[in-house]
């Protein structure tokens, strides 16, 4: 038996997109710049791709820019909003947020920059008083505010709505990693104060290396890839077609899962997960238990045992899981974003995060429901004698 909760990290690539993705590859291979009838046969299916995925997310076509992804897209609208607005030096942002937006405001803290990570609580929300009161301070010098929609980690929604609107107020342009949310809950952005959203196509059953930039109209923004005229001058480079057709498939399929019942399927999955363990391992931990979180994912603190033992006994049992974010596994330290919001140390050690997709079946639950607290049962067991936590 085998289980992939590892959802967050990637998802399984829908047959539909394998398929449109082989079949674009075999048959519209041309350039889309070019103006020869095999060029504008991919223009056309790149535009098509556009048109799904804006259908998904509630904008226009020349709203959006296609990247290789949200990494991409969290580099172009941290560079492209801070160097259009110059005379500011100030970001806001979070110490929860995606390494593709806590490395470059990392990098721009090294160079002068103010970098504002506002206060979070313990479920790992942002406090929109104290944005406004930073919004306050420091509106009339800030750049841009940063902040993701959903957490990879633990699932926990910000209240975005919210915080566009203040910064709506203040005139700040606001820009939101929704790489974890994209897909998985109904966007509008004609409803809604947000500036610019990033996203990647393998995060909701699409290929990788395709994703995202939705930039409002009139918002302004320094392009960060030269070389070349396309996306509106925006983004150079000759486009990823088959898998801009890939993420296009990927947006209509994920469209179709919303209109359905898909999440509050798996919603029960997870509550039943959650549940399930909390009732059979003593001690364990939900993380973020209290906030608004997402239909997928729950991060469970195991103490005081270290999550990479956890994983790679469950990973000898077929169980796939993640602690923290992918990139940062193979680490000992405990995520940075788990610490950051408070999460003990012992808990965050330990702390493994299970996420489902719209895929996860039944019998997955049950079989982890099965190893779970053998697992744990076995690894604390083993553990030398001493004070436990
Ligand atoms: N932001 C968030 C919130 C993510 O979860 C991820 C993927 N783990 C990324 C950005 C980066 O996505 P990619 O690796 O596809 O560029």
């Amino acid at each position: 038996m085998e289980a992939y909760l590892d959802n967050n990290a990637t998802t399984r690539p829908a047959d539909a997109v394998v398929d449109a993705v082989t079949e674009t590859l075999r048959n519209d291979w041309a350039n889309p710049s070019s103006v020869h009838r095999f060029g504008q046969r991919a223009r056309h299916r790149v535009e098509l791709a556009r048109e799904q995925v804006c259908t998904l997310l509630g904008c226009r076509p020349r709203e959006l820019i296609f990247t290789s992804g949200a990494t991409e897209s969290n580099n172009l609208a941290l560079h492209g909003f801070r160097l259009a607005r110059q005379q500011c030096r100030t970001i806001i942002t979070t110490a929860l947020e995606h390494s593709a937006v806590r490395e470059p405001c990392q990098h721009l803290a090294d160079s002068g920059y103010r970098i504002i990570n506002l206060k979070v609580d313990i479920d790992g929300l942002v406090s929109v008083s104290d944005l406004q009161a930073a919004l306050r301070q420091h509106g009339n010098d800030t750049a841009l505010v940063a902040i993701h929609w959903i957490n990879n980690e633990t699932g926990a929604i910000q209240p975005v709505e919210e915080i566009g609107g203040l910064c709506r107020t203040h005139a700040v342009p606001f820009f939101t990693d929704a790489t974890q949310a994209v897909g998985k809950i109904p966007i509008h952005l004609d409803q809604i104060p947000v500036d610019a959203l990033s996203f990647s196509g393998h995060k909701m059953h699409g290929p990788k290396g395709i994703g995202g930039l939705f930039l409002r109209t009139r918002s302004r923004l320094v392009p960060q890839v030269l070389g070349g005229p396309q996306e509106r001058d925006r983004r150079g480079g000759t486009e990823n077609v088959p898998g801009i057709v890939g993420l296009g498939v990927a947006a209509d399929l994920a469209g179709q899962c919303l209109a359905g019942d898909g999440p509050a399927r798996i919603e029960q999955l997870r509550r039943r997960l959650e549940q399930g363990i909390i009732e059979a391992v003593p001690d364990a931990q939900v993380i973020s238990a209290n906030a608004p979180r997402i239909w997928n994912t729950t991060n469970i603190g195991f103490p005081p045992l270290e999550s990479e033992a956890i994983l790679l006994l469950l990973s000898e049992k077929g169980l796939c899981a993640a602690a923290g974010a992918a990139c940062s596994s193979g680490s000992l330290e405990p995520s940075p974003v788990l610490l950051a919001q408070g999460v003990a140390e012992t808990v965050a050690h330990g702390a493994i995060r299970f996420s489902l997709s719209r895929e996860t079946r039944d019998q997955e639950i049950d079989y982890t429901l099965d190893i779970i607290p053998q697992v744990i049962e076995k690894l604390r067991a083993s553990l030398p004698a001493g004070p436990k936590a």
